[in-house]
Parts: C-alpha cells; sequence; structure tokens
C-alpha cells in the first residue's frame, strides 16, 4: 500500500491535548468551564453512538457536559422550549440537537432556534452565511476536520484541483465554500458533484484533493482516482455487526485499491470521524470564550 494513512484519530489525539491544557488554563486563570448539552430524541442507535462519543470526549476534557436524552414522541413545541432553556444557561456555552430528528419535528425549526452563538455544530443559517462571506465565528465540524487534517498533514491546499462529491448543507457544500475562500490553508479551485453531474469520474480524476461524502459504499474505485492524490473518505456505511455488538463501517471509497493510488488516504473508522468530534470540542472552547468575552 504505497499511500501514507491520514490516521484522524492520531492527529484528534494531538488537537485534543491542546484543548485540554486550554480548558486547564481558562479555569485556572477565568475560573471558567467550557459547558456542552447534546440532545438526543429518540433512541437510533447511530446518534446514539455518536451523542455517546461526544459526551465521553467532552468529559475527558473536563467539559461541564449535559446528555439530555427525550423520547421520540417529544413534541416539537417541548424541544424548542428545551432549546430556549439552555439557550438561557450561562453554564451552558454549546448546545447540539443531534440530528436526524423523528419525522413530526421541522428540523429547520428546531436549528434555527439555537443561539448563533452557543450554535457549536455551526448549522444556523447565521453562521453558515458567515462561513460564506469568510468571516465564521464558527466552523462547522466534519469539514472543519477535513481542512485541519489536510493542514497538519501538509497537503498543499492553495491552487490545488479540489473534487468534492456530494453536497450535503453538513459536508459537501461547507467544505466546498471553505476551501475556495480567499484565505490561508484555501485557495483551492473547487469543483462540486452530486447525482445529476454528467460524469463523476471525469472530475474525480482531475483531483489533487479528492473529498467523497456521497453515503454510497465504496462508490469511488481506483480507476477514478488520479495517482498521487490527497484521498478523504468522509463516508460512514454500517455493513454489519461484529459478534460483540460493534458496528462494522466502510467508506465511500475502495479502500485497498485506491490506497494503491493515491498518495495519502483517510481510513474508515478512524479517519474524519474523530476529527469531526475534536472539532466540535474545539468550537465549544471557542463559544466559552465568546460567552466569557476571552481573547484568543
Ligand atoms: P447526504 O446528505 O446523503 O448527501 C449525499 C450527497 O452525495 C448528496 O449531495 C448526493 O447528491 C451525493 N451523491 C449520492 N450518491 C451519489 C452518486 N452516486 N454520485 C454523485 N453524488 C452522489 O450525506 P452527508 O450527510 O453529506 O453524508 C455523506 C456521508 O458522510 C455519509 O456516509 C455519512 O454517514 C458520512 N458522514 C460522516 C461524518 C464523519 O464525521 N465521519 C460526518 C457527516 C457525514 P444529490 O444532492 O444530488 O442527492
Amino acid at each position: 500500500m504505497p499511500a501514507k494513512l491520514l490516521k484522524g484519530a492520531d492527529v484528534a489525539k494531538e488537537i485534543r491535548a491542546e484543548l485540554k491544557t486550554e480548558v486547564e488554563n481558562l479555569q485556572a486563570q477565568h475560573g471558567v468551564v467550557p459547558g456542552l448539552v447534546t440532545i438526543l430524541v429518540g433512541e437510533n442507535p447511530a446518534s446514539q453512538s455518536y451523542v455517546r462519543g461526544k459526551q465521553k470526549t467532552a468529559h475527558e476534557l473536563g467539559f461541564y457536559s449535559i446528555q439530555d436524552n427525550q423520547p421520540a414522541d417529544l413534541s416539537e413545541e417541548k424541544l424548542l422550549q428545551l432549546v430556549d432553556q439552555y439557550n438561557k444557561d450561562p453554564k451552558i456555552h454549546g448546545i447540539l440537537v443531534q440530528l436526524p430528528l423523528p419525522k413530526h419535528i421541522n428540523e429547520n425549526r428546531v436549528l434555527l432556534a439555537i443561539d448563533p452563538s452557543k450554535d457549536v455544530d455551526a448549522f444556523h443559517p447565521v453562521n453558515v452565511g458567515k462561513l460564506l462571506i469568510g468571516e465564521p465565528d464558527y466552523l462547522p465540524c466534519t469539514p472543519a476536520g477535513i481542512q485541519e487534517l489536510l493542514i497538519r498533514s501538509g497537503t498543499e491546499i492553495s491552487g490545488a484541483e479540489v473534487v468534492v462529491v456530494g453536497r450535503s448543507n453538513i459536508v459537501g457544500k461547507p467544505i466546498a465554500a471553505m476551501l475556495m475562500q480567499k484565505a490561508k490553508s484555501a485557495n483551492a479551485t473547487v469543483t462540486v458533484c452530486h447525482t445529476r453531474t454528467k460524469d463523476v469520474k471525469f472530475h474525480t480524476t482531475r483531483a489533487d484533493i479528492l473529498i467523497v461524502a456521497a453515503g454510497v459504499k465504496e462508490y469511488v474505485t481506483g480507476d477514478m482516482i488520479k495517482p498521487g492524490a490527497v484521498v478523504i473518505d468522509v463516508g460512514v456505511n454500517d455493513v454489519g455487526v461484529t459478534a460483540d455488538g460493534k458496528r462494522i463501517l466502510k467508506g465511500d471509497v475502495a479502500f485497498e485499491a485506491a490506497a494503491e493510488i493515491a498518495s495519502a488516504i483517510t481510513p474508515v473508522p478512524g479517519g474524519v470521524g474523530p476529527m469531526t468530534i475534536t472539532m466540535l470540542m474545539k468550537n465549544t472552547v471557542r463559544a466559552c470564550k465568546v460567552h466569557n468575552n476571552i481573547k484568543d
């Protein structure tokens, strides 16, 4: 396997160590502790597992953290009241509502109700708009994790041909917007592919940096990759469970074949996933500073 493995899990560990020191300093010098609430409605097993991961990391970093589990039949009105309660809670700096929400709840209404200064997922239209004009307060966690992974692996982003497969609001669109900015660690030429793209392979084989967030198991095959490209596989596809109940995951890229052609590639699991959680923690530390008028 000639490709270098971009181990997000290792990079995430490094960043978490930096954050832990920052949290200790915030407490020692300013008497404040970052506070994060994760709200989970219902019992979707994948969501439960994501939320557990976020809470575990928050505890490890010394945050004040609340896991607020609500029943699947919680009304939209009750959820909005809950969000409002945390908007007003001075000990909480970051509010995360785990998606997807049950069908009877309008996700957009709920996301709009979160105070943008506590929106550590950066899904609120105010934060999306600020990102687009190049003045973000918070970066969305998965795209921020991807960019950080590229930076820390020494990948040249400026001037690179970047191809993103997928145009969702949480991955494809924001990572495209971030990497095309006239800014440090950006300045790429970005192409975005989706289900109406006529010839996806035409684009992917031109990519110096290929970011795949399609949600289709092993969609990108070896022949779709330019030799020497850096491949970021965002996909997380459940393909079964182990005898001891652990999820078996595959990415959106056919890993073995891709690793023969790319110069660097993220594994699944252990690539983008751990970076996403870490960026959530980074945003929460930032939110704590914003709410306490503490400069970086
Ligand atoms: P999504 O909302 O389902 O969006 C998928 C996007 O991919 C859509 O824009 C879709 O195009 C495009 N697409 C699907 N099939 C395609 C195909 N055959 N050719 C070209 N484009 C195609 O997914 P998402 O929320 O962005 O997530 C994508 C994947 O990343 C999922 O596996 C998800 O679990 C994973 N994920 C991982 C993390 C992490 O932290 N590791 C975080 C978020 C998501 P259309 O717009 O035309 O439908």
